[in-house]
Parts: structure tokens; sequence; C-alpha cells
């Protein structure tokens, strides 16, 4: 079991990190992005990164042959759309994918946007982790925070049409 607090300040213990999310029992700072049946897209604040969006299955899966042929056609039209209004509202022209296996929570997809002040970090992925950081660590600013908000709605706005 983990504890983790709440933005609320509650403090929850759960198994499963994507568990308590994709089922709703944890409220993703900024929303549900978007969701289906088999799939669900948040942003994960404590990396203020515009645009950046996490896709976890709703199954408590870990690895990419778990699947069943319905996730695997969903997986790829949530990702497809996600990106798709990362380009149209956010104007974000490249995206990074992330997925480990051994994850101590479940099947889940980082989207990372590239940005010009990412590049000093590299560009592939060693860059991923130090640019996750920096975010964390110097970009924690209200008024970036809000922009990040504001990111969060127009893409859900944009994903539901
Ligand atoms: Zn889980």
């Amino acid at each position: 079991m983990r504890k983790i607090t709440l933005s609320n300040g509650k403090t929850v213990e759960v198994s499963c990190l994507s568990c308590a999310l994709t089922s709703g029992l944890i409220e993703p700072d900024g929303g549900v992005v978007f969701e289906t049946n088999y799939f669900h897209a948040h942003q994960d604040v404590a990396y203020p990164i515009k645009g950046l969006i996490i896709v976890a299955s709703k199954r408590h899966i870990k690895c990419f042959d778990e699947l069943t042929e319905e996730e695997m056609i969903d997986y790829m039209q949530v990702l497809s759309k996600i990106r798709k209004a990362q380009r149209d509202v956010l104007g974000i022209e490249y995206v990074y994918y992330f997925y480990n296996e051994d994850t101590t929570h479940h099947f889940h997809t980082w989207m990372v946007p590239r940005y010009e002040w990412m590049h000093e970090f590299g560009r592939s992925v060693e860059s991923v982790r130090p640019v996750l950081l920096y975010a964390r660590k110097k970009m924690n600013t209200n008024e970036n925070i809000q922009e990040v908000l504001a990111a969060i709605d127009s893409l859900a706005n944009e994903l539901k049409k």
C-alpha cells in the first residue's frame, strides 16, 4: 500500500495509484482530460509542462502484450486523438512517449511535449528525466501552473468534440 496525499490535504492509502486515478477515487489536479471505456487521460501537475498527458489503462495490467484487441485499438485511437489535440490547440510540434512495464503503478504512457528549453537536456531518451525534474523544481510557479491548468481545460474541451 502507498500513502498518497491529495491536493485537499487528505491522505488515502491505495495499492495502485493508477487504479485510484482511473477509478475516480483520486481526482487529478485539473481533472480528467479524456476518458474511454478502457483508458483514462490526465496531467500530473507535479510536472508542470503545458500539454503533458498521462494515458493509463483502466485495467490493472503492466505489459503491452496483456492488452486485449479492443484495448489495443482504443489505445491507438486515444493516443492519436490526444496528439492531434495537442497540435491543434497548443501548437505542439513534437511529443516524446515514455512507457515502462516495470512500473509500481500500472500500464500508463507519458506524452511529453517537446519545447525549445528542453534541448539543453539532450534530444533523446536521456533527456526525459532531467526535463521532468527541471519542470518540477524550477517551473512550479503560480503563473506557470495557471497556464498548465488552462491548457488542460482547452485540451479537455477539444477532446469533447
Ligand atoms: Zn492498478
